[in-house]
């Protein structure tokens, strides 16, 4: 995994102070003590929250603090207490001390945890009233609130890898887009380390960039690179594909990366990527279109083109955009994906096709659709082998098994599955 790292200047409130005070009452010069204690400062606590995805915020707010307690008022009064405050903070994010001790382990939505407490208010005077003690000019003052320096730490996964030849920029992008550089936890990696970065691209939105080394450079069977390594370039769900415009074949080099990431442990060349032109910064306009239309002729249609300078920025912002709106809707469909158990395809016309057999062992259909469904069916639930049933329907299949005379509980045999009738 790669942790997120933020340290965080905490400071609870201060206690309110007791106030001395005497009551002033008609004809008496000075009446009995009634000054009233301080109010207690706030507590700073973390809340886990499944709606926030990042540390971002604390990069650009390193101070996080809550109101003091007022100070108590004659009359007894007490002063009022400081708001406590809530921070929110991502699920599976982790508070420690400086030297190490968690404070906080986030790991549910709304989860609280107070990581430092507000000082008590102090007491006034009316409070030391006594029978030996009839006029005490005492007062205590409210304690400071807890405070320290807390390292706020998230797990993430890369979102994003950089591909690209030798040179292409990839160093030079990354330094650019990041705010920090996670760290690499738990990974027996031997040779060859990860370059990460993390952008934000909001205070609500960051992504973990990885310039995956030995992606290229003959490395396509992945030595050096650990099996997690591997299993995390899997996850990246988009990759960016840089080229140097210096190139002399542009379309040559899109080729070769391609190739490459076909020939990955893990097949990268269907991943969604965008091909950015790199180093437009000395170029003029038409060279740039010319070289744009170059590679739109070789990248997929559906893969976004941008043109890029990492040196100087231009069209990064852009890109970042870009990976954004890319990764959201990964993230859709992986929510749409979770939410509904049963298998969704949609049905293409060529693999339709399907045959139904009697044979002893009873029914069997064949087709590669069907069985790609009856494969994805959760035969445990009854609705998942109602769908199958529906679909069957819709093909046709469950009229051809009428015509051949099938009986209510009959074997119907689909690939490896099997369902009655
Ligand atoms: P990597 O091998 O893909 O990591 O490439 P680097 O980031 O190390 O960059 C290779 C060379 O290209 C370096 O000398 C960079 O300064 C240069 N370079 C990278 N991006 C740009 C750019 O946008 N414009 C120009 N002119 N040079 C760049
Ligand atoms: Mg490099």
């Amino acid at each position: 995994m790669f942790v997120d790292k933020v340290k965080v200047q905490i400071k609870a409130g201060d206690g309110g102070n007791g106030v001395v005070s005497f009551r002033h009452e008609k004809f008496i010069d000075r009446g009995g003590p009634d000054g009233g204690d301080g109010g207690n400062g706030g507590d700073i606590l973390v809340v886990g929250s499944n709606s926030q995805n990042t540390l971002a915020k604390f990069r650009y707010q390193k101070e996080v603090a809550a109101d003091p307690g007022k100070n108590g008022f004659k009359q007894k009064k007490h002063g009022r207490s400081g708001k406590s405050l809530r921070i929110d903070v991502p699920v599976g994010t982790i508070v420690a001390t400086d030297a190490g001790i968690v404070l906080a382990d986030l790991t549910s939505d709304g989860q609280e945890v107070v990581i430092a407490h507000g000082g008590h208010g102090g007491f006034g005077n009316a409070h030391f009233v006594s029978s030996r003690r009839q006029t005490p000019r005492i007062a205590e003052k409210g304690e400071p609130g807890e405070s320290l320096i807390a390292t706020f730490e998230l797990k993430m996964i890369a979102d994003v890898g950089l591909v690209g030849l030798p040179n292409a920029g990839k160093s030079t992008l990354l330094a650019v887009i990041s705010n920090a550089k996670p760290e690499i936890a738990d990974y027996p990696f031997t040779t060859l380390r990860p370059n990460l970065g993390v952008a934000d691209i909001d205070e609500s939105t960051s992504i973990l960039v990885a310039d995956i080394p030995g992606l290229i450079e003959g490395a396509s069977e992945g030595k050096g690179l650990g099996d997690d390594f591997l299993r995390h370039v899997e996850r990246t769900r988009v990759l960016v594909h840089l080229i140097d415009a210096y190139q002399d074949d542009l379309a040559a080099a899109y080729r070769t990366i391609q190739k490459e990431l076909a020939d990955y442990q893990v097949d990268l060349s269907q991943r969604p990527q965008i091909v950015a032109l790199n180093k437009i910064d000395g170029l003029d306009d038409e060279m740039i279109a010319e070289y744009l239309n170059i590679l739109r002729s070789v990248v997929p249609p559906g893969s976004p083109l941008v043109a890029i300078s990492a040196q100087s920025g231009v069209g990064v912002k852009e890109l970042l955009y870009e990976l954004k709106t890319i990764i959201q809707r990964s993230e859709e469909v992986e929510e749409i994906e979770e939410d509904q158990k049963l298998p969704v395809l949609t049905l293409a016309s060529t693999e339709d096709a399907w045959q139904v057999t009697k044979t002893e062992e009873g029914f069997v259909v064949s087709g590669s659709k069907i069985e790609r469904f009856a494969q994805r069916t959760d035969f445990d639930s009854e609705a998942g082998i109602q769908r199958l049933r529906d679909i069957m329907r819709k093909l046709g299949i469950t009229h051809e098994l009428e015509r051949v005379k099938i009986k209510s509980g009959n074997i119907i045999k689909i690939g490896t599955s099997s369902l009655k009738y």
